[in-house]
């Protein structure tokens, strides 16, 4: 399940920053700067007492009572609002209630999204008391806070916490349910590929921005497997939202990305590989999620020879080297065929368990075949090896010093296991474990 999303919105200068950088503490993840977007922190993941959410900070609304407020800040306000479970409306207790205040708070109360107000800057009772007056925004009770001093916050924490939706657990059997996201750039035809796939007309077009924006899965089978796909309101969404606006659509398919088995990369063979679709396809990397290259609009390309494409391809995203690449034109059908049955043959790579005796061999002789790291004049011995898990296929390896693995020493060895083994479209992890002298 996707974490919840709380929102911050409020004036600027009311400590916005202050209570972000408090709440993010050092577990921060930075968006990065994709194009079309800003530079600027916009979100991070918060884990209070086991629950976690995922802070948005829309940017100060200074002028929202003036005129010529940027089209697109505004946009993208809106897209942070609609996004969210749960909006932290933030106001300043020591300057007190303002028109600026109210008037935001009519443009929340038009969401119908549930509001939290908490008044910072209450370092003294006094001002705690006065706080009291933000009762008017009609949000209820508005906690008193110090975002500098960290008063209060733990007690606002709570109060988040506990009007964020409940976490469903997965189903037990939710290993058999195949997840899919359907990942990639604006107008690289993920809709039209999804509709092909669900194999009718069945979707949720929401033209209004700013309406329903909760995730919604559906679910397709296939040759007695079912495949859940992931987040299809968000890939409806997606060729429809300007620019601006496209980082919190990232957000939104990071998170189809983190709920996935698989992720299906869509390109548009037609334009050349951009930095954000290699940005996905490290993002899908570093999740250790299977991936398959969905190299669409393959009509409009055909003066290009495949195997060229392909090659194209490896060189493009040379940290992907094992993802497969399916050529499709969800337009004409083409290909589309290819898609499910690699999805499956994926899933089965990352569900592939290896007796430990099978796994040891290979480990065995590469380790005899080449040149052991060393370093100090210690050399790393590696014990044994083990597969410790599936989806994704996690190996652990017995070593006398985990440290004395390096990176292309850890390559080669995941080389040789590829070799043996395969698992074709999936990320293998590799861990290193010192055993005790
Ligand atoms: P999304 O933003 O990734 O969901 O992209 P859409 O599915 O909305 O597609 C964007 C545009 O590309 C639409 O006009 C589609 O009709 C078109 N399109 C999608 N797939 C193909 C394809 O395989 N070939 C061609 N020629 N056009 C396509």
């Amino acid at each position: 399940m996707a974490k919840p999303i709380v929102t911050i919105v409020g004036r600027q200068n009311v400590g916005k920053s202050t209570l972000l950088n408090r709440l993010a503490g050092r577990r921060i993840s930075i968006v990065e700067d994709l194009p079309g977007t800003t530079r600027d922190r916009i979100m991070f993941d918060v884990d209070w007492q086991g629950r976690e959410f995922t802070v948005i900070d829309t940017g100060g609304i200074e002028t929202i009572t003036k005129t010529s407020i940027a089209r697109d800040v505004n946009d993208q306000i809106d897209e942070g609002i609609a996004a969210a479970n749960l909006i932290l409306f933030l106001v300043d207790a020591r300057a007190g209630l303002l028109p600026d205040d109210i008037e935001i708070a009519n443009r929340l109360r038009k969401t119908g999204r549930p509001v939290l107000v908490a008044a910072n800057k209450a370092e003294s009772n006094r001002v705690e008391a006065e706080a009291l007056e933000f009762h008017r925004l009609g949000f209820g009770e508005p906690m008193a806070i110090s975002a500098y001093h960290g008063r209060g916050v733990a007690e606002l924490l709570e109060k988040i916490v506990s009007l964020l939706p409940e976490e469903k657990p997965e189903a037990a059997d939710s290993r058999e349910v195949i997840k899919v996201a359907i990942v990639g750039k604006p107008n690289v035809g993920k809709s039209t590929l999804l509709n092909v796939l669900i194999g009718e007309e069945r979707v949720i077009v929401d033209d209004v921005p700013g309406t329903t924006r909760d995730a919604i899965d559906t679910q397709i089978d296939y040759e007695g497997r079912s495949l859940l796909l992931i987040d299809t309101a968000g890939i409806k969404r997606r060729g429809k939202i300007e620019a601006g606006v496209e980082k919190y659509s990232v957000i939104r398919s990071e998170e189809a990305i983190e709920r996935a088995d698989i992720a299906l990369l869509v390109l548009d063979t037609s334009a050349p590989v951009a930095a954000q679709d290699t940005h996905v396809g490290g993002y899908i990397q570093q999740a250790v999620k299977g991936i398959i290259i969905v190299a669409n609009k393959w009509d409009l390309t055909y003066s290009l020879d495949k195997a060229q494409y392909i090659k194209y391809i490896r060189g493009e995203f040379r940290f992907l080297p094992y993802a497969p690449v399916v050529f499709t034109s969800a337009k004409t059908g083409e290909g589309i065929k290819d898609v499910l049955p690699e999805l499956i043959k994926v899933y089965q790579e990352r569900m592939k368990r290896l007796s430990t005796s099978k796994v040891n061999d290979v480990i065995r002789q590469a380790v005899a075949t080449h040149e052991l790291p060393h370093k100090a004049g210690k050399r790393l011995k590696v014990l044994y090896a083990t597969q410790a898990d599936v989806n994704p296929p996690t190996f652990v390896f017995s070593v006398n010093e985990a440290k004395l693995v390096h990176f292309t020493y850890r390559r080669y060895l995941e080389n040789k296991l590829r070799q043996a083994f395969g698992f074709s479209g999936t990320p293998i992890k590799l861990i290193f474990r010192s055993r005790a002298a």
